[in-house]
């Protein structure tokens, strides 16, 4: 039996926009305790080699050579996620589902790492079309993981979180995670406020770690969201790990 070890659900290498490669990523997981994966973006509308159906089995094939988790993360607003096929999907340890992009109510997309919102978009229009964006992918999209949920582009971020989402706007993304079963990613790279966090755990929503890592300091370090599921009094073993809990991709299936 061996020890528990935390599982770095979200990293990138250079299938993808990451500096690493696959092996390295590997190397650096063993060197800090981690399981890790590799979730490279899988899109059309990504900064990504893997943005076709044919790349997407090389890149499976790859994964395969190496003792890693096969994840992938997939915009919600871009179709690719949709064309993969049953047998292709089977070969994902897991997938992560990310709102890159957000859909206004009028149907505009805006993208999460706009430097600047339209100059008519507030605030609170923004975050009211970011939860609506939420629930729409918890909905429609088959995956285990909600990637960084609190991601918003730089200019909010530099509103206090506890007043840039209401708490019925917290509610209302628990309660389609919960209903979908996605779990809440606790991301080093976007740490989530802990208000939401604690939320989510309070209503049965799994939480997974991510550092969302690019570089050498960032892959499989998951610290800062391990320390805050233990505040919050998650046990270690509930954390999401695709081998422990399943997959949405039937990679565990009989
Ligand atoms: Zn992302
Ligand atoms: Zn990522």
């Amino acid at each position: 039996m061996t020890a528990w070890q935390p599982t770095d659900c979200h990293a990138h290498s250079t299938h993808s926009d990451g500096a690493l490669t696959v092996a390295e990523v590997v190397a650096i997981a063993a060197s800090l305790g981690t399981r890790p994966s590799v979730t490279d973006h899988v899109s059309r509308d990504a900064p990504t080699n893997v943005s076709s159906l044919v790349a997407v089995e090389h890149y499976l094939d790859d994964l395969d050579r190496y003792p890693v988790l096969r994840g992938g993360e997939f915009c919600w607003h871009d179709a690719l996620w949709r064309e993969i096929p049953p047998s292709t999907l089977r070969r994902f340890t897991h997938r992560l589902g990310s709102l890159h992009s957000i859909r206004l109510a009028d149907g505009q997309f805006v993208r999460a790492f706009a430097l600047e919102l339209p100059p008519s978009l507030t605030a609170g229009a923004y975050m009211a079309a970011h939860v609506a964006s939420l629930e729409a992918l918890a909905n429609e999209m088959p995956v285990d993981i909600l990637a960084h949920p609190t991601l918003v582009p730089p200019p909010l971020r530099q509103i206090d979180p506890h007043d840039l989402w209401t708490e019925q706007q917290e509610a209302r993304a628990v309660t389609a995670l919960k209903q979908s079963g996605i779990a809440f990613e606790i991301s080093a790279r976007y740490p989530p406020h802990e208000r939401l966090v604690r939320r989510a755990a309070a209503a049965g929503v799994r939480l997974a770690l991510g550092s969302d890592g690019h570089r050498r300091d960032q892959v499989a370090n998951v610290s800062e969201p391990l320390a805050m599921a233990r505040r919050l009094g998650i046990p270690d073993d509930a954390l999401y790990d695709p081998e422990r809990h399943g997959s949405r991709t039937g990679a565990f299936d009989g």
